[in-house]
This record gives C-alpha cells, structure tokens and sequence, in this order.
C-alpha cells in the first residue's frame, strides 16, 4: 500500500509522463492545467446533450466556450476535458456533418 504511493509520485498526475520524486507536476503548465481542469465539473446530462444536440465540431465548441466563459474556466482546458469525458467516460464518438 505504502509502497504505491510513492511510486505514483514519480509520474505527473496530470500528463503521465515520468518526473523528479520531489516534484508534484512535471511542469507548470501541468500545474496549472491540473488545477483548472479539476475545477470542471462536466455532469453526465450536459456532455450527453451536447453530444446529441451539436453536429458540428464549430458550433459544440461555440457552446463549450460559452459554457467555459460563463462558468469562468479555461475554454481550452474545458473543450478537452469535455472530449476526454465524453470518450473515456460515456464512449461518445464525434462524427461531424459536413
Ligand atoms: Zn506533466
């Protein structure tokens, strides 16, 4: 038990990606990204509306970027958010009309 935990401060919580034990993030970007993308909240019902309500990848970011605006969180960190739940949490695909 003990032991996992240390071995998890090895890698960036936010990226992955390999780092210094004393370091809590690899960058400050990680950083700073982590703590914006934390402060998210995508609940279950707004992902999947957008999803079904969006079929252009230009107007479901126009919505994203309203809701991020609103809401006063990153529009970049909350798209990707926003695409990352919808894939890895509800397995939505995006196909987009032309
Ligand atoms: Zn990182």
């Amino acid at each position: 038990m003990e032991q996992k935990t240390i071995n998890k401060k090895c890698v960036c919580p936010f990226c992955g990606g390999k780092m210094h034990l004393n370091k809590a993030f690899c960058s400050t970007h990680c950083k700073e990204t982590y703590f914006e993308d934390m402060k998210i909240i995508l609940s279950p019902r707004f992902v999947k509306h957008a999803h079904r309500k969006y079929c252009t990848k230009a107007t479901l970011e126009q919505h994203l970027i309203e809701f991020a605006t609103y809401h006063k969180f990153n529009p970049g960190v909350a798209i990707e958010k926003f695409y990352r739940e919808a894939k890895n949490r509800y397995n939505l695909v995006f196909t987009w009309r032309k």
